[in-house]
């Protein structure tokens, strides 16, 4: 295989070799059904007890109050759907932010048509959730507050636990796409007053098609998958056994190795994005500066199309992104980066770059020369920049 300089973390992740070696005797060994009464199921029942606990104890929540799932985009839809449907004689008002992953956006644009109200929140300059404005939208009729935990394209961190407060306050039910957030920041669901949480293996070196959500006690929520009596009759189907297993070693390593982990991603990003600034003339950096996820990288070049550059970068082969998985190979600018106020032409020049501790200094080195070189050769192509140099 061709060597790569991956910086896609975003989008997906490595799957460590030690979730792979605790998934793989769960496929051709210990094959059972772990809804079946004979012992040689007894281990897959085992494995599954395993990860819930340990993805409970990750969250200060309880084993019983985690559903697997197959993924972020199943919890999203789930938390809010069923939310929705249960709570629908108390209210049918939804307050999210306009900067949520397509899971949580189309999953309300979905229930907008189906009799819900719902107030997409504007975001600041940075991407932050504005509190005065949360604070107006709540009505007497608000079921469910949905916001992120962490912004998907330019890293920033919600102040969830005020927002958590809030919601409390009020009694409205408070969910958080936690995606890419879990296992990369520490989270309590209590001391920030989390209701449902969404989170995915992928996203942190676990296997992709495998998620959880995470319900609290005593809310009224609706099976989403109808079907057995699997996950406590709440979401039906046999169990990903081997995802389960993958996924419950990835949350163990992901926990062990947090700090660690954050620390060197943080200072090669910050590595990364002193060159960029100050070596490539006309580039912002999108996102707040420190209020950000320890390996997201977000700039906006002016007069480029990150396309292109995403392309030339690609021969070079390095992995980028011009925004999320979902919005490349569209030619819309990403809703995210025109929510935080860009210009649509600026918006249309952006890199995403995020890190794993895999990376290291010399790559770091490599992309920028990369970059320097790349935004070069498309601004000299540029009718736009040559108009502003010109002018200025
Ligand atoms: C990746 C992602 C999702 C979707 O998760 P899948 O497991 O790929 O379905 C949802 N929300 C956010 C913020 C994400 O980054």
């Amino acid at each position: 295989m061709k060597q790569v300089i991956y910086l896609d973390n975003a989008a997906t992740t490595r799957t460590r070799p030690e979730v792979v070696e605790a998934m793989i005797p769960y496929f051709s060994e210990y094959y059972g059904n772990p809804s079946s009464v004979y012992e040689f199921s007894s281990p897959c029942k085992e494995v599954i007890a395993h990860a819930r606990e340990t993805i409970g104890r990750s969250l200060g929540a309880k084993t019983n109050e985690i559903y697997f799932t197959a993924g972020g985009t199943e919890s999203d839809n789930w938390a809010i759907k069923a939310t929705a449907e249960a709570y629908a004689a108390k209210g049918r008002h939804i307050i999210t932010s306009k900067i949520e992953h397509h899971a949580v956006l189309h999953t309300c644009e979905y229930l907008e048509k189906r009799g819900f109200e719902v107030t997409y929140l504007d975001v600041d300059e940075y991407g932050t959730v504005k509190l005065e404005e949360l604070k107006k939208a709540i009505r007497p009729d608000t079921i469910l507050i949905s916001i992120m935990f962490a912004n998907n394209e330019i890293g920033t961190i919600q102040p969830i636990k005020e927002i958590g407060s809030l919601a409390k306050e009020h009694g409205i039910l408070f969910h958080t796409d936690a995606v890419q957030a879990y296992g990369h920041v520490p989270i309590d669901v209590d001391d920030c007053h989390i209701d449902m949480l969404s989170a995915s293996g992928h996203k942190l070196n676990g296997p992709k098609g495998i998620g959880f959500l995470y319900i609290r006690t005593g809310l009224k929520t609706r099976s989403f998958i109808h079907g057995g009596a699997q996950e406590r009759k709440r979401r039906g189907g046999t169990e990903n056994v081997p995802g389960i297993a993958g996924l419950g070693k990835a949350v163990e390593t992901a926990m062990a190795t947090m700090e660690e982990r954050a620390a060197k991603e943080q200072e090669l990003r910050d590595y990364l994005i002193g060159r960029v600034t100050a070596e490539v003339p006309f580039v912002r950096l999108n996102g707040h500066r420190t209020r950000r996820l320890t390996n997201n990288a977000n700039f906006a070049f002016q007069f480029i199309e990150g396309e292109s550059l995403l392309i030339m970068l690609d021969m070079n082969g390095i992995c980028g992104s011009s925004g999320s998985a979902c919005t490349s190979g569209s030619l819309d600018p990403s809703h995210v980066l025109l929510a935080i106020g860009l210009p649509h032409e600026i918006a249309h020049g952006s890199l995403r770059l995020t890190l794993s501790e895999d990376n290291t200094r010399e790559e770091m080195d490599y992309v920028v020369e990369k970059i320097k070189e790349i935004v070069d050769r498309l601004r000299a192509m540029s009718p736009l920049y040559e108009d502003f140099m010109k002018k200025s």
